[in-house]
């Protein structure tokens, strides 16, 4: 297959400043999605767009709501949490929290996040399921593996997946559904391929002796430059912001401390 990263687009996406921006940009998206199902034999069905509003103000995220978004994804919990709160008469606005999570915040998450997509350690996992509990709520949660192998991107080692995943069913508020990753951001479509497939492989294998309540189903991979590639490769959830929602201001080396390597 020949798709190409459209990391080259990056930071050069209009802003969409109305609510029929907003519906022009999600129909292109959705009709590169349902694309990208075709060339890979796959139900669009099986795809989910999660719109990431990382950056976007108030004003924008109302027009996005009124073009039928009704979940989206945030890099940050104290973003997410003032946003949740400003705009907590759409009371059927839900949000995912797809960033790396200090255990001093779990929680916030706790109190309004429905999906959790980095989940990268025990202890995140066991301070998450107490305040869940003490707030009687249950949380969606992906397991962020690094596919990449650069030190930039959080998550666990591919060979620590299976005993972390072994771990899980301990802690009952945890619904696990699958795997996320970011995979390398680069130009060269064949090497970000080889993060998706290694994400897929990991999931298949995990598939076969996951413990009893741990589903394994969702693959969150995939984003603006690069989410044709992901659904190719299997992709459930996709996560697109710039192509949705217009250029970020702010670099990426703030969501990826230590900068990426772009070769
Ligand atoms: C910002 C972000 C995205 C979306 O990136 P875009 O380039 O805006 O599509 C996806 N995943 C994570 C974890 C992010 O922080």
């Amino acid at each position: 297959m020949q798709t190409q990263t459209h990391h080259d687009q990056h930071g050069r996406y209009a802003t969409a400043g109305s609510v029929a921006d907003f519906k022009h940009n999600l129909a292109a998206i959705r009709a590169r999605i349902n694309a990208a199902c075709e060339r890979a034999g796959r139900d669009p069905s099986g795809v989910r767009l999660l719109p990431v509003s990382k950056t976007v103000p108030e004003d924008r995220i109302r027009m996005a709501y009124a073009a039928g978004c009704r979940q989206l994804g945030e890099n940050k919990v104290q973003e997410a949490y003032g946003k949740w709160e400003a705009m907590a008469d759409l009371t059927d606005l839900n949000w995912s929290l797809i960033g790396h999570l200090q255990s001093n915040k779990a929680r916030d998450v706790a109190r309004f996040v429905t999906e959790f997509h980095a989940l990268d350690r025990l202890s995140l996992a066991r301070t998450l399921d107490r305040r869940l509990q003490q707030e009687g709520r249950a949380l969606d949660v992906l397991v962020q593996v690094n596919t990449s192998g650069e030190d930039s991107k959080f998550g666990l080692a591919p060979d620590a997946v299976q005993d972390f995943v072994r771990q899980l069913p301990a802690f009952s508020s945890l619904r696990v559904r699958g795997l996320m990753t970011l995979a390398l951001f680069s130009s060269d479509a064949e090497r970000v391929r080889q993060c998706f497939v290694l994400l897929r492989t990991l999931r298949d294998q995990l598939r076969q002796d996951a413990p009893e309540g741990i589903a394994m189903d969702e693959l969150s991979m995939g984003m603006s430059g690069d989410f044709e590639i992901a659904i190719e490769e299997g992709a459930t959830i996709v996560r697109v912001g710039q192509a949705i929602f217009g250029a970020r201001a702010t670099p990426d080396a703030y969501y990826w401390p230590a900068g990426q390597k772009r070769p």
